[in-house]
């Protein structure tokens, strides 16, 4: 089966009550790792990739290691998705490689950290839709602002979990901007202004490894907030970014084999459990796929200091991102689901 576009994958998970990872890819071990997840658990796929990635592995690579993956297993449905596109331009030259979804990110300005007004954000979105959609791609928008909604002491993230370079899967988050929540007014607005097909709403989660300094309750994460936005937009496939759960046992393994990690907390599974019961229909996962590669890498690396066969270490990287893949497929009920939907 070719790539198939984001509508088709969340219609089918909407209808019957699931949810879909998406897992950020840059490099042919995460393509494999997810692949090999969904095969074992018969899962739709989202595969997406940053502004970063497509440049780290370049469009052309990318490309046919995505042809590779549909060809390999034709059984499985696979959406191509553009994470946080910053402008119409960058949809554009992701649909031109083979993209059948793409994310315009509009509540922020072109250098994808500016926050934007709600004018500029339509008038983006309104574009990107109406050029994606003529070739039968989904379209992701954004309302709202992503960040943290605790007042972390600076220490709390460490300087080497900040984004590095121009790297935008971690989201730039101005250093002390606060999140602005998604109003579900503006929501309502947004989507009947837009006709997007899957919002992003920003209810306290955030990028990367530091999301929160303690387990979070609803002061911290606003799960009501998509609740109410639920209510009031039922057939809208509701996305929720930043939400990698940083499990204490990969922060563990990092630990133990050297690695340099302070005590951090994620959005934990069972909250990501009551979005999907709330129309959570996409649910970005990346942090922890690193987090799993980088301690298996670390291990071969500390235990068997001989070693210098790449695939000696990638092997076990790939391994370990397999196994975050299949446990969240699971916990978010996109399992079985596979071989169901009808393209
Ligand atoms: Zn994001």
């Amino acid at each position: 089966m070719p790539l198939v576009n984001l509508r088709t994958v969340l219609d089918h998970a909407a209808a019957n009550h699931y949810g879909v990872a998406a897992f950020n890819v840059n490099n042919m071990e995460q393509i494999q790792a997810i692949m090999e997840a969904a095969n074992e658990t018969e899962s739709p796929v989202i595969v997406q990739a940053s502004r970063g990635a497509r440049s780290y592995s370049q469009d052309n690579y990318l490309r046919h290691l995505m042809l590779a993956a549909v060809e390999l297993y034709p059984h499985i449905p696979v959406v191509m998705h553009q994470d946080h596109g910053n402008s119409p331009k960058t949809c554009i030259s992701a649909m031109e490689n083979g993209f059948t979804s793409v994310m315009m990110d509009g509540s922020l300005l072109e250098d994808a950290k500016t926050p934007a007004d709600y004018d500029y954000n339509v008038k983006v979105t309104q574009e990107v839709v109406k050029l994606a959609h003529a070739k039968g791609v989904s379209v992701e928008g954004e309302i709202g602002t992503l960040g943290s909604l605790e007042h972390k002491e600076p220490s709390a993230a460490p300087k080497a979990a900040e984004p590095h370079d121009a790297d935008l899967e971690q989201e730039p988050e101005p250093e002390g901007a606060m999140s602005h929540l998604t109003d579900p007014e503006e929501a309502e607005r947004f989507v009947a202004d837009t006709k997007v097909d899957a919002l992003a709403v920003a209810i306290g989660t955030s990028h990367g490894a530091y999301k929160f300094t303690r387990k979070p309750d609803g002061d911290i994460l606003a799960m009501n907030v998509i609740e109410e936005i639920h209510r009031r937009l039922p057939n809208t496939h509701l996305v929720m970014h930043g939400s990698s759960s940083v499990p204490q046992e990969l922060q563990d393994e990092i630990r133990k084999y050297g690695g340099k990690m302070n005590q951090t907390w994620g959005v934990p599974v069972e909250e990501i459990q009551r979005g999907i019961k709330h129309g959570v229909r996409k649910i970005n996962v990346d942090t922890d796929n690193r987090m799993a590669m980088t301690g298996a890498i670390r291990k071969v690396f500390s235990l068997t200091p001989d070693k210098f066969d790449p695939r000696d270490y990638l092997k076990p990287a790939r391994e370990a991102m397999k196994k975050v893949c299949i446990d969240r497929m699971v916990a978010f009920g996109q399992a079985g689901h596979a071989r169901k939907i009808k393209v």
